[in-house]
């Protein structure tokens, strides 16, 4: 008998545009939900740490996961690389977690392609001006990588409708409910 894998629901949208905020609140009110951690070459913000938001890699770290597969999708985003580790989605899956990835645009039409049964969620903003809002106003970046996110968000947006689901992030609340509802039931979410 095949035992089926455990969901995987992928949210992706805009860069600023609050992914983390309702991931977490997904995530504290379900917490046998499991959501993967990232390798990154992107260097740690204050605060940030290895293994926790991310596994923090070198260039020639991340060409090596990349060489060995080791990695269920990856893109170059904002100047720096992002990508799954693989083998624990597997295994979290295999073991009956529902596992959550929360990446950009390019990854998840990657996981579209790589993973039959996918769900992916797009995260959008209630207008263009809150988003700009969010992302020139956060101060974690320089103003270069602020542009850079700008530009990308823009590109982001308009990927929306390649989506299984577009959730509108007017309230965390909603939106992490929302999401939690997708998880327990997949198929809700498809015609
Ligand atoms: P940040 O630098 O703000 O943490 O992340 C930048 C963007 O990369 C965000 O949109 C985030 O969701 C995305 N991201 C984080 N991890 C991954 C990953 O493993 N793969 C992909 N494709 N994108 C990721």
């Amino acid at each position: 008998m095949t035992v089926s894998a455990a969901p995987l629901v992928v949210v992706s949208g805009p860069s600023g545009v609050g992914k983390s905020t309702v991931v977490s609140e997904a995530l504290s009110r379900d917490p046998g939900i499991w959501l993967s951690v990232s390798a990154t070459t992107r260097p740690p913000r204050t605060g940030e740490q290895d293994g926790r938001e991310y596994f923090f890699v070198s260039d020639e770290g991340f060409d090596e996961l990349v060489a060995t597969e080791g990695l269920l999708e990856w893109a170059a985003f904002a100047g720096n690389r992002y990508g799954t580790p693989r083998g624990p989605v597997d295994e979290r899956r295999a073991a009956g977690t529902p596992v959550l990835l929360e990446i950009e645009v390019q990854g998840a039409r990657q996981v579209r392609e790589r993973v039959p049964g996918a769900l992916l969620v797009f995260l959008a903003p209630p207008s263009w001006e809150v988003l700009e809002a969010r992302l020139t106003g956060r101060g974690t970046e320089d103003d270069a990588a602020v542009q850079r996110r700008l530009t990308a968000a823009r590109e982001e947006l308009a990927a929306a409708d390649e989506f299984d689901v577009v959730l509108v992030n007017a309230d965390v609340k909603e939106c992490a409910q929302a999401l939690l509802r997708l998880v327990a039931d997949p198929t809700s979410a498809r015609p």
